[in-house]
């Protein structure tokens, strides 16, 4: 029986498709983003625990009240805000679901959805999938900066709905307090949603501060806030992330959740209970953890020809490789990894149309010393 496919975009994620070629042709692989180190002993060390007290069996749909109880203590140490447990919070299989959530609890057919590109690939499927349209507006190619003349140009009344991601992938740029401030001023008297993205809340460098939308009250008001503990502890494989938002959107939120997964994996949000709980040093020291990381691999670029632009936020690291050729990023990346042993990510597939002369890719160094080096040694025959 013929089938119209209901997302004609969608192919398989340009992550999937680098580390297959990483694979075959067993190259470092710095594409898709996770960390190659262990997890906290003590992570697994409480799952095990988890598993053995028996909580093996369906969690509550919103999440165990520990791990609940746990984000709103963190959410009010980092932005000073207040968050219920009960009503404000929904544990998720990673951001991923709660990305869809949000989008599918606030969305309908013909509404429209700003997106700012580059943008991380699963939020266009999920409007489309809604029926809705998606909005690209671009970021400053260089600097990744949002003008948000741009935005208020882009604004109809179809928009339902604006997503943000600071610190921001694929590029690491970070909103500060006046962008903070413009949003807040152009989304006020309009009945624009919000969703932001903070995957990378804790990974930030420099002393710069992470402008979470949690401590905006009015923006807050109109928004779910993503995040995920993937990032934060070292765990890309468990997929559990969480949502916060006002008591009536969590409401409209949980009813896609409950049907999409109803609750998920147990033994892990106990685990990651008493880690936020017992052990906030992780969280705190991680961009510290990743600023080391960072610095080392951005000075060992510089013995290459790959040029390294400015990396305030995140664990990708994006270099302009003009001066080693003139492919475009797609064709770029896998000359890289079959010929140099190397693997990327490039960045058209972040946009609706990506600036032709853009000659940039993404290298993930949330990896050992010993992968970067390997990364480096063969960068540096290019
Ligand atoms: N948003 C961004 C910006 C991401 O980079 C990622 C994953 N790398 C996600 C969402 C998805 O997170 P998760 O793996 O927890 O679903
Ligand atoms: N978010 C990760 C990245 O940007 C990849 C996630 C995935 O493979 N779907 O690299």
């Amino acid at each position: 029986m013929p089938l119209e496919t209901k997302l004609p975009k969608v192919g398989t994620t340009i992550f999937t498709v680098m580390s297959q070629l990483a694979a075959e042709h067993g190259a470092v692989n710095l594409g898709q983003g996770f960390p190659d180190f262990a997890v906290p002993q003590r992570l697994v060390d409480e799952l095990d625990r988890a598993m053995r007290e028996g909580h093996n069996q369906y969690a509550p749909m919103t999440g165990v009240l520990p791990l609940r109880q746990a984000i709103a203590g963190k959410v009010l140490r980092c932005y000073g805000r207040q968050v219920n447990p009960d009503t404000e919070i929904t544990v998720t299989s990673g951001a991923t679901e709660a990305l869809f959530n949000a989008i599918h609890a606030v969305v309908r057919p013909g509404e429209e959805v700003i997106v700012l590109d580059p943008a991380y690939d699963s939020y266009e499927p999920a409007i489309e999938l809604a029926g809705a349209r998606a909005i690209h507006v671009a970021l400053d190619p260089r600097s990744f900066a949002v003008d948000w003349d741009k935005i208020r140009a882009a604004i109809t009344p179809r928009t339902r709905l604006l997503i943000i991601n600071s610190p921001h992938n694929p590029s690491g740029a970070m909103l500060d307090e006046t962008d903070m401030k413009a949003l807040a001023e152009i989304l006020r008297d309009t009945g624009i949603f919000l969703i932001s993205d903070e995957v990378y809340e804790h990974i930030v460098f420099d002393g710069r501060r992470h402008e979470s939308v949690l401590r905006y009250p009015e923006l807050a008001e109109r928004a779910f806030v993503v995040s995920s503990f993937g990032k934060t502890y070292h765990c890309t494989g468990w997929k559990i992330g969480y949502a916060i938002a006002p008591p009536a959107l969590s409401a409209e939120f949980r009813k896609v959740h409950q049907y999409n997964v109803f609750c998920t994996f147990a033994p892990a949000q106990h685990a990651f209970a008493a880690m936020i709980r017992d052990e906030p040093e992780h969280y705190e020291q991680l961009g510290a953890f990743y600023q080391e990381k960072r610095d080392r691999f951005r000075a060992q670029l510089l013995e290459t020809r790959l040029k390294p632009l400015p990396v305030p936020g995140g664990y990708f690291q994006l270099v302009d490789y003009s001066a080693v050729s003139d492919l475009p990023d797609t064709e770029f990346v896998r000359w890289l990894t079959i010929e140099h042993g190397v693997t990327a990510i490039p960045l058209s597939p972040f946009y609706e149309n990506a600036p032709a002369d853009q000659r940039l890719a993404r290298l993930c160094f949330a990896k050992n010393a010993a992968t970067l080096d390997a990364a480096i040694e063969r960068l540096k025959k290019l």
